[in-house]
């Protein structure tokens, strides 16, 4: 018989990202809209809009970064709002590698992701754990 594994625990995670990918003109439109969108709503760390692809990821995209405690609202709206585009959401822990790969769920068609780019563990590159400054202020009520 084999040894079962230890279970992760939860506080692993420290925050998560939610990628949103746009291919052409027409999937860039519905990004910004989702991004509009989810800037009004919730408390997030919106990132850059990378028109080119940029790190791991095949497709142009922007970032969405956020605490633990929005999981359970933010990713059932992207869910329902995300207007067909592929949305990679992933855990932020010590190893992005699996992060990304492992312990990632997509909304949509997944999409490929370049795990040679991805450190096992973020002791290997000398990477901290990133810190959510939200800057977005909502005024509107997700639910
Ligand atoms: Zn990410």
């Amino acid at each position: 018989m084999s040894e079962s594994p230890a279970a992760h625990p939860l506080r692993e995670i420290t925050s998560y990202h939610a990628h949103v990918y746009f291919s052409d003109d027409a999937a860039r439109d519905r990004a910004g809209w989702v991004r509009d969108r989810v800037a009004e709503r919730f408390r997030v760390q919106m990132g850059r809009w990378h028109d080119r692809h940029v790190g791991p990821h095949g497709a142009p995209m922007y970032q969405i970064a956020f605490t633990t405690d929005l999981f359970a609202t933010l990713v059932p709206w992207l869910m329902l709002n995300r207007r067909g585009l592929s949305v990679l959401v992933h855990p932020n822990t010590d190893n992005p590698h699996d992060d990304h790969l492992v312990h990632a769920l997509w909304l949509g068609p997944p999409l490929p992701i370049d795990g040679s780019r991805l450190p096992k563990s973020l002791r290997d590159t000398g990477g901290a754990i990133e810190v959510i400054n939200p800057n977005t202020l909502p005024s509107i009520d997700p639910i």
